[in-house]
């Protein structure tokens, strides 16, 4: 989908400092070519398969299809090793760090879901790592701050601004500018400068190629009518798309957090808010004011608290390929006790809002229809316990 500069349709692209020149322009010579290496490819699946856990299962949710009067199923990436997908990106471009020869790891976090998919597999690989995280971040989310720390990774507070997640990547593209030489720069969704939102993509791509197989397994064709995703950066829904891009009868469906109401001013709804410009390196569709300020995004779920989206999913959208929909907090509540006391699965917040998106959309009783479950609700209980 993507052209030779790295562009979606209009969007994408890489808008960099001069600074990361080098760095970039020697990500986007060699990102394929040692993604493709045989050797790469082999040690990327093993650990997929034992230490990830890979395939994830494709499980049909019978008592949530009867609901529906459908046929649901559900990717389990919340089974994956740390609990979410994310895992699939930070194996893919540690193997390539090293590819590299970078003896460094930087990520920001906001979260901390890819911090902590960050900090594991420098511990894989005895790595060392270093996330950039909101000072506001650090404090409400405590138990992933623990975590990294725990595999060995060195969480350094952003106190600029509003200390949350641009600042953190503030701090992290300074310090890349920085170290050019020795480190890499782990992101950790569909977005930056271009390769990343490709190399992204292509590393989570697992999720569809497995889904292509689970599929005509369990249901006698390799195509759903309809797979349903949400969307923070994009990257799990790039990677449960990434197969059917091309078979224009399957329906994509992009989630995205509307927070206390899509035109409340508290929302993270980008497709619908969103104008053209620049983020993080792309052009893309993002949330800013008349004049490019950025404006703060809401979400009740840290995951999709992002002002901006992918420029794969801004082309998909604005080309009508995928149809966005967008979830309130509440909806996403509602949404996740439904799917725990349906089908015993606590899903993640993020993922809740993909499940709400079934009461949203149109379908057919016989048609199929996947939702990635992105990640496991763990992490969650702290917001659910507050509404039982
Ligand atoms: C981070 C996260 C998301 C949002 O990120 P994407 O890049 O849009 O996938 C969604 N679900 C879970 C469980 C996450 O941890």
């Amino acid at each position: 989908m993507i052209d030779s500069r790295g562009y979606y349709g209009e969007f994408g692209g890489a808008f960099i400092p001069e600074m990361l020149h080098p760095n970039i322009a020697e990500l986007q010579r060699r990102y394929l070519e040692i993604s493709q290496e045989e050797g790469f490819e082999q040690q990327f699946r093993k650990l997929l398969k034992d230490y990830v856990g890979r395939p994830s299962p494709l499980y049909y949710a019978e008592r949530l299809s009867k609901h529906y009067g459908t046929n649901i199923y559900l990717k389990r990436e919340d089974l994956n090793h740390t609990g979410a997908h994310k895992i699939n990106n930070t194996i893919g471009q540690i193997l390539l760090a090293q590819r590299l020869g970078k003896k460094r790891i930087i990520a920001e976090t906001g979260a901390g879901q890819h911090g902590v998919a960050t900090a594991t597999v420098c511990a894989l690989m005895g790595v060392e790592c270093i996330v950039y995280m909101g000072a506001v971040d650090i404090e409400r989310q405590a138990p992933n701050v623990s975590r990294m720390r725990m595999l060995g990774t060195e969480v350094r507070p952003a106190t600029s601004g509003s200390q949350t997640l641009k600042d953190a990547t503030n701090e992290a593209i300074r310090d890349w500018i920085n170290n050019p030489e020795d480190t890499h720069y782990i992101i950790g969704s569909v977005v930056g400068p271009h390769p990343y939102p490709d190399m992204v993509a292509r590393f989570q791509s697992v999720i569809s190629e497995e889904m292509l197989w689970q599929l005509k397994e369990q249901t006698g064709s390799e195509d759903p009518d309809i797979i349903v995703a949400c969307v923070g950066g994009g990257s799990n829904a790039a990677g449960s798309y990434y197969h059917y891009l091309e078979k224009d009868h399957v329906r994509l469906v992009a989630v995205e957090a509307a927070g206390l109401g899509v035109h409340s001013g508290e929302s993270a709804a980008t497709s619908v808010l969103g104008t053209k410009g620049v983020i993080h390196g792309s052009r893309t569709l993002l949330m800013q004011t008349d004049d490019g300020q950025i404006i703060e995004p809401y979400s009740i779920s840290a995951g999709l608290d992002y002002p901006g989206i992918g420029p794969m999913h801004a082309h998909l959208i604005h080309t009508g390929r995928a149809e966005a929909v967008s979830i309130t907090d509440q909806e996403a509540l509602d949404a996740a006790f439904f799917l725990a006391r349906t089908e015993g699965i606590i899903p993640a917040l993020e993922t809740a809002h993909a499940f709400a998106a079934l009461d949203k959309i149109k379908y057919k009783a016989d048609d199929v229809i996947v939702v990635n479950l992105s990640g496991r609700g763990d992490k969650d209980l702290g917001t659910y316990v507050k509404h039982f």
